[in-house]
C-alpha cells in the first residue's frame, strides 16, 4: 500500500470539496473493493475521502413511485430493510446474496454502482427499475449512467449520494454465483411494470461491456410473461465474457436459463 492521508468528513458539501481541492483524492465507501486495490499497489491516491461519517447518505425511505436509498447504506441493510421487502423484494433478496456476511456488513450500494464491476449485482436491479441515480450535482438515470466495464458517467469528484427505485408490479433477480466470489457468473433481474416500462429485463455477468439490457427477451416477455416464452428468443453469445469461469456460448446459456428462473418465480 502506498501511504495516503486519510480524512472522514461528516457534511457533504466537505466531502465534494476535499475531493475536487486534492488532485489524487479517491472517495472510500465500504472499502470492499477499494482497499483490496490499495493493497496491491493497483491505485495510489494520496487522499482517501471516507462517505461513511456523512450525514443524510444512508438509509431506506419511498415514495408513491420509488423507494430511495442512500449511498453509504450496506448490502446488509438493504437486505433487512422492510421498506424492500414490502414495496421490491427482489432488491433484498440481490443485498442478500452478495458476497458473504462480512461483505455485506461493510460493503455499499453507492460503492457497488460507482465500481460497476462487470459480474455486480446491484448494476442489473438499477436498469431493470428504471433507477434513478443521484450525485452531488445531478440526476442521472441507470441507462446512461453505466458506460462500460468498470465505468460510469461519474466526473472527477462527483459523488453518488442516493438511488430511487421504482417500484414494478413483480420482479425477481436470479443470479448464477461463482461459487468462489459468489459474483455474478450470469444475474438476471426481470422486472414487470404495469405502465409504459412493460418488463425490463437487466444482464450482469455476461457482457464484455458490463451490465445490459435484452430487448428480445423483454419483447418476448412483453407478449407473454411466462417462463416458456423465453424458448423461443435466441440469445447470442457475441459480445459475452469468456474467461476460464465459463465460455461466451456458456454465459449466453445462463441468460436464457436465469431468465427463465426468475419469471417461474415470480409468473
Ligand atoms: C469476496 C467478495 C465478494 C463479493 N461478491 C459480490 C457479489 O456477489 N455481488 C456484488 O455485487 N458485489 C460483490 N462484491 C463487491 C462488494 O459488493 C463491494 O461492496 C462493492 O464492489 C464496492 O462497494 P464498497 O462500498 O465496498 O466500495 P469501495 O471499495 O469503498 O469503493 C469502490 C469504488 O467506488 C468509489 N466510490 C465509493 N462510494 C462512492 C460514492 N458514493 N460515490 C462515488 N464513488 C464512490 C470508490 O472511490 C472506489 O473507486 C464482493 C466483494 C468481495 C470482496
Amino acid at each position: 500500500m502506498y501511504a495516503f492521508e486519510y480524512v472522514k468528513p461528516k457534511d457533504l458539501d466537505d466531502a465534494v470539496a476535499l475531493l475536487k481541492n486534492h488532485e489524487e483524492a479517491q472517495p472510500v465507501s465500504g472499502g470492499q473493493t477499494l482497499i483490496p486495490t490499495l493493497k496491491q499497489r493497483l491505485a495510489a491516491p494520496t487522499q482517501l475521502v471516507d462517505l461513511k461519517h456523512v450525514h443524510g447518505l444512508s438509509g431506506v425511505t419511498h415514495d408513491n413511485h420509488h423507494v430511495c436509498v442512500g449511498a453509504t447504506t450496506r448490502h446488509m441493510d438493504v437486505e433487512q430493510s422492510d421498506i424492500l421487502h414490502h414495496h421490491i423484494p427482489a432488491v433484498a433478496e440481490l443485498a442478500g446474496q452478495i458476497g458473504d456476511p462480512q461483505v455485506r456488513r461493510r460493503g455499499t450500494i453507492g460503492g457497488s454502482l460507482a465500481n460497476n464491476d462487470p459480474s455486480a449485482c446491484y448494476p442489473s436491479a438499477a436498469m431493470a427499475l428504471d433507477a434513478r441515480i443521484h450525485t452531488n450535482s445531478r440526476m442521472l438515470m441507470a441507462e446512461d449512467f453505466f458506460t462500460g466495464l468498470f465505468m460510469t458517467a461519474l466526473e472527477e469528484g462527483e459523488v453518488i449520494t442516493r438511488v430511487d427505485f421504482k417500484i414494478p408490479a413483480r420482479a425477481k433477480y436470479m443470479k448464477f454465483p461463482n461459487p468462489a466470489s459468489r459474483y455474478a457468473m450470469t444475474g438476471v433481474f426481470v422486472a414487470q411494470f404495469h405502465d409504459e416500462d412493460g418488463v425490463r429485463v437487466a444482464i450482469t455477468g455476461a457482457s464484455e461491456d458490463g451490465v445490459m439490457r435484452h430487448h428480445g427477451l423483454e419483447a418476448a416477455l412483453n407478449a407473454n410473461f411466462h417462463a416458456d416464452a423465453v424458448d423461443a428468443v435466441a440469445i447470442s453469445a457475441d459480445g459475452l465474457m469468456s474467461d476460464l469461469h465459463g465460455s461466451a456460448a456458456y454465459r449466453a446459456n445462463l441468460i436464457k436459463v436465469m431468465t427463465k428462473r426468475a419469471v417461474s418465480a415470480i409468473q
